[in-house]
Parts: C-alpha cells; sequence; structure tokens
C-alpha cells in the first residue's frame, strides 16, 4: 500500500465545504455563545466597584439580569451547537463507513489473500471516527474560541496594553511549542491505528481458530503474541502522552508565569479590585481556547491521522472500474476455452504454465492432481477472481478480460469446500443469491438438493437459525444447503470444490444426487475428489505442477496407464 497524506485542502474540499451551511450555523451559534460568555467576566468590575465598593445598589438588577440573560443564551446555543453538528458529524461517520465497506467489497479478491479480515474489520469501524472531530463540534469550537481570544485581547488592551503584553508573550511560546508538538504527535496517532488493525486482527483470527490453537497447545504462544501487540500499543499512547502532557503542563506553566506578572503590574499600575478581576478573567477567556487547542489538535491529529489510513484503502484500485471491463455480456452460452494461459502469485514463480483446454457449454470438467498442483488457481482463474498474466481465457469467444465483472458473476455460481453460510435462517442462506425468488423456486432447489431431509425434523423447518447462536449443522447439511443455494442461482457456470472430508454414507449419496441436479446443463468446473464425479466428467485434466499433464475421460486415462492410473490406483487403495 502507499503512503498516502491527507491533505488540509484535500480534507476541505471532501468533508467540510459539502457541510459549509451546517457549520456556517454552528459558527453562527457559537458566536452568539462566546459574545454571551464575554458578559459575565466584564460584569465583574461594575459589579466590584459599583455596587461592592461604591454602593450603586440601583444597577444590580440590571447586572444580574444581563448576566442571567447571556447564561441562558450559552445553554441554549451550546445545547443547538451539539445537536446539529454531533448529529452532523454521526451521520458521515456512517457514510464513510459504508464507502469504505463498499470500496472493500469492490477489491480484487488477492487483495484479502494478504490481510487479516480483523485488521481490516478496524479500518472501517475506527478510522473513520475521527472525522467527528472535524465537523462535530471540534472545528466550531476551535474557531469560536480563537474568536473569543481576539476579543478578549481587544477588551484585554482596553484595560492596560502593557499588561496585555506581559500575557501574550508566554502565550506565543505555549501556540509554538503545542504546534511543534502536533506535527510529532500525527505519526504516532497514524502508527496506533495501524498497531490496533494488527491487534485487533490477529485477536479476530485466535478466536477463530481457537480449536487449532487448544489442539496444537499452542495458547502460550497466542498469549504471548497478543502480549506483545498490547504492548506496543501501550508503547505508542505512552509516547503521546509524554507529548500531550507535555503540552498541558507548558502551558499550565506559563499561564501562571503569565498571572504572577499580572499580579505584580497590576500593583504598578494602581488597579481597581474590579479591573483587577475584570482583566484576570479576560485573561482566562483569551487563554482558555488556547489551551483547548492544544486538546482539540490532538483531536484534529486523530482525525487526519484515520483519514490518512482510509485515503490509503480508499486508493487501491478496485477490480473492476468499468474502464477496461466495457463488455457487458448478455445470457451466455457457456463455451470457456484457456488459451496458453500463465499465472503467478509472485514475480518468477509461475504457478500456472501455459494451460490450454476447452471446456463446451453445459460440460463437466474434472481437475485432478496432487495438492498444491495449481487445481484451485485454475478454478480461480475461470471465476474471475484472477487475472491470467499471460494467455486470453474467452467465454464465448469473448476475452475475458474485457467482460464486466458484474454482468460475468451474474451467471456464475460457486460452491467451495467449505462453504460460507451466514448467521440467519436457512431459508435467508438459500435465498442469499437471489432473494427474490419465490416460494417455488425455493422449495424446488431445497428438494433438489436434500435439504428438507433434515430440516423437516427441525421444528421450525427452514427458518431454523444456524450459525454461532443456532443450531450446529454437520458438514453434509452445510453443504446441501450450499448446493440448495447454487441450484437457486442457476447460474451458467458453476465452480465447485468438492469436499475432501468423508461424509457418512447417507449423505455422500444425497450430496452425489444433488450434484448431479446442480451440473446438469451448466458449464462446470469441478476440483474433484469423488470417483463418481469424476467418471461423470466430460473431461478430465490432470493437473500437474502447474501443467495439464493428461485429459481425456475416466475410461481412456485408465487405459493409458499413466498419471491419472497411478493417482486413481492410488486412491482406490485408501
Ligand atoms: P491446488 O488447488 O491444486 O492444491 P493451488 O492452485 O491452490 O493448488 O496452488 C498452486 C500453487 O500456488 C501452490 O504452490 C500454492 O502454494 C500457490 N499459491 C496458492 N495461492 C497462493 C497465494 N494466494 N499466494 C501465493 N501463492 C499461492
Amino acid at each position: 500500500m502507499s503512503k498516502q497524506k491527507v491533505t488540509i485542502g484535500h480534507v476541505f474540499k471532501t468533508i467540510i465545504w459539502p457541510r459549509r451551511k451546517l457549520l456556517f450555523i454552528g459558527l453562527f451559534l457559537i458566536i452568539i455563545s462566546r459574545a454571551a460568555g464575554l458578559v459575565p467576566p466584564w460584569a465583574t468590575k461594575p459589579f466590584m466597584d459599583d455596587i461592592l465598593v461604591n454602593h450603586q445598589l440601583d444597577k444590580l438588577p440590571l447586572l444580574l439580569m444581563g448576566v442571567t440573560i447571556a447564561i441562558l443564551i450559552q445553554a441554549i446555543t451550546s445545547f443547538l451547537l451539539t445537536k446539529i453538528l454531533s448529529v452532523e458529524a454521526q451521520h458521515l461517520i456512517s457514510v464513510l463507513r459504508s464507502r469504505v465497506q463498499k470500496h472493500l467489497l469492490r477489491l480484487p479478491t488477492r487483495f484479502f489473500d494478504n490481510q487479516k479480515s480483523g485488521a481490516l474489520v478496524s479500518r472501517v469501524m475506527n478510522d473513520v471516527e475521527g472525522v467527528r472531530n472535524l465537523v462535530g463540534t471540534g472545528l466550531v469550537q476551535l474557531v469560536g474560541g480563537v474568536l473569543t481570544a481576539i476579543i478578549s485581547i481587544g477588551f484585554l488592551i482596553h484595560i492596560n496594553a502593557l499588561m496585555t503584553l506581559f500575557v501574550l508573550l508566554p502565550m506565543s511560546i505555549f501556540g509554538i511549542i503545542t504546534l511543534k508538538a502536533f506535527s510529532i504527535i500525527r505519526p504516532v496517532f497514524r502508527e496506533r491505528g495501524k498497531i490496533t488493525a494488527e491487534v485487533t486482527g490477529r485477536l479476530t483470527e485466535t478466536l477463530n481458530g481457537v480449536r487449532v490453537i487448544k489442539g496444537f497447545n499452542a495458547e502460550q504462544q497466542e498469549i504471548k503474541v497478543f502480549e506483545k501487540g498490547v504492548d506496543q500499543l501501550f508503547q505508542n499512547v505512552k509516547k503521546s502522552l509524554t507529548s500531550t502532557s507535555f503540552v498541558t503542563s507548558a502551558g499550565t506553566f506559563l499561564v501562571g508565569l503569565a498571572s504572577v506578572g499580572i499580579m505584580g503590574l497590576s500593583g504598578y499600575f494602581n488597579l481597581t479590585a474590579g479591573e483587577f478581576l475584570q482583566f484576570t478573567m479576560f485573561m482566562v477567556f483569551m487563554i482558555a481556547p488556547i489551551v483547548q487547542m492544544s486538546n482539540i489538535g490532538s483531536q484534529m491529529t486523530e482525525a487526519f491521522a484515520g483519514l490518512d489510513r482510509t485515503e490509503e484503502l480508499m486508493n487501491i484500485p478496485i477490480e473492476d472500474d468499468g474502464t477496461i471491463r466495457t463488455i457487458k455480456i448478455g445470457a451466455i452460452k457457456g463455451d470457456m476455452e484457456f488459451k496458453d494461459v500463465s499465472f503467478s502469485y509472485e514475480e518468477g514463480k509461475p504457478v500456472l504454465k501455459n494451460i490450454s483446454f476447452k471446456a463446451f457449454a453445459g460440460s463437466v470438467t474434472a481437475l485432478v492432481g496432487t495438492s498444491g498442483s495449481g487445481k484451485t488457481t485454475i478454478a480461480g482463474l475461470t471465476a474471475s477472481f484472477l487475472n491470467p498474466e499471460s494467455g486470453m481465457i474467452t467465454i464465448d469467444g469473448v476475452d475475458m478480460n474485457k467482460v464486466s465483472l458484474d454482468s460475468y458473476r451474474s451467471q456464475l455460481g460457486v460452491v467451495l469446500q467449505d462453504d460460507f453460510l451466514f448467521e440467519g435462517t436457512i431459508r435467508e442462506n438459500i435465498l442469499f443469491p437471489r432473494p427474490h425468488a419465490t416460494e417455488d423456486e425455493l422449495q424446488k432447489a431445497v428438494r433438489a438438493a436434500f435439504v428438507h431431509e433434515f430440516t423437516e425434523r427441525f421444528e421450525l423447518g427452514l427458518e431454523t437459525v444456524i450459525g454461532e447462536r443456532g443450531v450446529k449443522l454437520s458438514g453434509g447439511q452445510r453443504q446441501r444447503i450450499a448446493i440448495a443455494r447454487a441450484i437457486l442461482a442457476n447460474p451458467r457456470i458453476l465452480i465447485l470444490d468438492e469436499a475432501t472430508s468423508n461424509l457418512d454414507t447417507e449423505s455422500e449419496s444425497f450430496i452425489q444426487d444433488s450434484l448431479k441436479t446442480l451440473m446438469q446443463g451448466r458449464t462446470t468446473f469441478v476440483i474433484a475428489h469423488r470417483l463418481s464425479t469424476i467418471r461423470q466428467a466430460d473431461q478430465i485434466l490432470v493437473v500437474e505442477d502447474g501443467q495439464i499433464a493428461e485429459r481425456g475421460k475416466h475410461e481412456e486415462l485408465i487405459e493409458r496407464k499413466g498419471r491419472y492410473f497411478q493417482l486413481y490406483t492410488y486412491q482406490a487403495r485408501i
């Protein structure tokens, strides 16, 4: 992944500007709120000097009323602010999450080979959270704070210019320190998202693979890996904490220094008690936003770091952006041809070497061979999950590389070994490729795949919930659901990865029968392990070290007494 830096300009254009109306309303509210906020400090002087010292009690009711109204205005505006901007920020977060997830799903399958799913979850869910601080009250608070600071400076100069200088000097130093600190912290925050994603990813894997881990007694090792990850996270937080706490302490110290200066100077300039108090109050109003800025600054830094990572993901090209794959194929017949196709996952390590074969519409092609020979890779190419490095794959004579993925995959069905069933009812799982299929179509698929054979025994039938929180199904039952799903999808091209695990004989015969129905009339590629499937195949391709070592029908290949014969007799012995 390339390192991408999100610029302020980019963020402004894509995130801030489209929300300018809301942000302007926010700004308007904050100006009112801050202006109202200046009333109480201003009121200290007349209160001290006129009312307390000079006993002009007639002024008191007006003063109290003024301050009360100001406080009320402040309360209402800050309520509205949070309501408008925070809600918009949360809305933006959900929009961004959807956008990232959408992009993620359009990335090539190869991308997912090298990614932990838990890490990607963290990218989608956590990385965009930061915008809360950009659109939420953070940005507006910052602007409002700066405004208050400027107005306060005006008042301060009005009271005493020289004393104001005394306050401004340490505060400028503080400002410089803050800016410097944040340029240091940004990469630390950036790193944090990465570490979090790593650790979350590993944890998800650990939990998913808990059987293997326990089976190999590898808990200790996993505990160590996790501890290390968590410690990395801790070190990262520690680093940023040092910087942020340094900024805060520097702030406190410099503010203290300014106060000492003010105390001395107010004696020297002979200020009245009211003037001193007023000056101090305005000083607080000027300093508060500057200190607050360090807080908001770290939020902004976090937001930018998150956006950096999101941007990185969004910049990975999707598998079909419609520019190269321009041919939308209609209903296909299903003739497929590999012409001199080579493929490698890593440069210089070819996995498939100059493979050529034809699969006629409606025929069954069985891929057999030892593990690692390249069968899955061939299946992946037919599914357009992978693209040939050289050579060409054609579908009904059209170059697959130019075919729009949507138009092709809508006519494709895949049944994989460990098929993906999700949390939900059996009905939902079968309907998944065609949610709007009729009840009749569904029932046909259910019967053809012998799913009814076991669902009829369930109290809730097809409405039975399966998955983590539901009924646990046997391997054979899961497969039958996957087959029913493929039958319902009614694809022209079918890719089948037969399960290697042994099923009980009854399940086995159900599955054989349903597979037969499923393959009927479709161009099928099957990574075959069952002899019954292989015998029925129109052609068998014996894949050996990325090449087709032998091809033909079962009887022919047996007669030839070559590689297939060896494989077959070996399996028969088992
Ligand atoms: P089969 O299905 O016959 O067991 P595969 O097509 O899965 O074989 O694998 C063929 C070769 O490609 C193997 O050597 C395997 O290690 C390699 N391979 C498979 N998938 C990947 C991948 N995602 N990245 C790198 N190498 C891979």
